[in-house]
């Protein structure tokens, strides 16, 4: 189980000072927000039967496996670097009908076998059926996960629009479960690709035979925390670049940012993280951000609550959002939700105000320090 974090990240727990007056009764409300997940297992066109979890065995693919998933990728992932979201599974629906003359594309079972190939287009011709088409069971509240044998150990997930090649669908292989590799395994990859889904890049900015430092270590997404990388290099490699220095050498704060790209959870496996046996769980600040940015806005639909940003570098005309937040924490619980379920993210500092908490609102600080409320 999970445990409640009001107020404070793991690192700030107990940091934020507040002169609080509370003036209605404690309520039993959520302090997350909810992510929801509907999870489609794609049937055998013939046998009509879930598709193997194991690389040569029978063993096929149970809801205590999707469940265990889920578990793993929330208390394992989400609570060590996370913003107060669950990932919550509304259903598991089998689907397809036996085609055993060869199945239509209208029909769930085609894609059984499918490999999803990159730059195939094969994903948005999917998403285009399942999304119009009642026999994929398609959700708009949710995000909408298939799982087929065809994707084998791997797992595919769709970045928001403008993107060209799919914009909701998810594809996760069965073998993903596979009970030879880490418990671990297949909550890491499931939480991995949602990091797609909500806007997420790779921080490694090549693909792995590219392994000239100068030229392969390359910024593959855009944020200022997660140091340039790339899957060829380990620890030492990559401080090496970065600072000129063995890894082992490194000042705390400059270790981390190693560990922040080496470990990160949106990464690609480095030489010493065996595929399958490397827990890869570290997210920054910024992908945070990037990850809330999306829920807020493109992924607003799968989502329970909205996260107001509260900035002591905000303004009282900001919008809320990470890069334009607001400067007073009243300005943040007078945007929530009066229903309840809003997070109110306070960066870190103080903020000389007294205020009045008249709803059901959660205030959260961050990994990067404590909030202190109070004048
Ligand atoms: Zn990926």
């Amino acid at each position: 189980m999970w445990r409640p974090m009001r107020f404070s990240s793991a690192l700030a727990a107990g940091a934020l000072l507040a002169a609080i007056a509370m003036v209605t009764a404690p309520a039993a409300a959520s302090p997350y927000i909810d992510v929801h997940f509907s999870i489609k297992v794609i049937r055998h066109p013939v046998f009509q039967t879930r598709p193997p979890i194991d690389d040569g065995g029978p063993q096929l693919l149970t809801d205590a496996h999707i469940d265990s998933m889920f578990t793993t990728a929330n208390d394992s992932l989400l609570v060590t670097y996370w913003r107060g979201y669950r990932f919550v599974l509304d259903e598991i629906v089998d689907i397809g009908s036996a085609c055993p003359f060869g199945c239509l594309q209208s029909n769930p079972s085609y894609w059984y076998g499918a490999t999803f190939p990159d730059g195939s287009g094969d994903m948005l011709t999917m998403e285009t059926e399942a999304m119009g088409n009642p026999a994929f069971v398609w959700r708009t509240n949710a995000v909408n996960i298939y799982i087929n044998q065809g994707k084998g150990d791997g797992a595919v997930a769709s970045f928001p629009p403008p993107d060209p090649r799919s914009n909701h669908i998810v594809i996760v292989g069965s073998r993903v479960f596979e009970p030879d590799y880490i418990h671990a395994f297949a909550g890491s990859t499931f939480a991995h690709e949602i990091g797609h889904y909500f806007n997420l890049p790779h921080p490694n900015g090549s693909v792995m035979p590219c392994c000239n430092p100068s030229t392969c270590i390359l910024d593959g997404d855009g944020l200022g925390d997660t140091l340039p990388d790339g899957p060829c290099f380990d620890q030492d490699d990559l401080s090496d670049f970065h600072f000129g220095v063995p890894y082992s050498t490194l000042g705390w704060q400059d270790a981390m940012a190693i560990d922040d790209i080496y470990w990160n959870l949106m990464g690609y496996l480095h030489p010493d993280q065996p595929y399958g046996q490397t827990f890869m769980y570290r997210q920054t600040e910024d992908q945070l951000d990037r990850w809330t940015d999306a829920a807020n806005g493109v992924r607003a639909a799968v989502r329970s609550g909205q996260t107001w940003f509260v900035s002591t570098a905000g303004s009282i005309f900001g919008s809320g959002s990470s890069a334009s937040p607001f400067f007073w924490p009243s300005q943040g619980i007078g945007s929530a939700n009066a229903a309840g379920g809003d997070i109110v993210l306070l960066r870190p500092g103080t903020y000389a105000q007294n205020i009045t908490i008249n709803k059901k609102v959660t205030l959260r600080a961050t990994r990067g320090g404590p909030a202190v409320i109070g004048s």
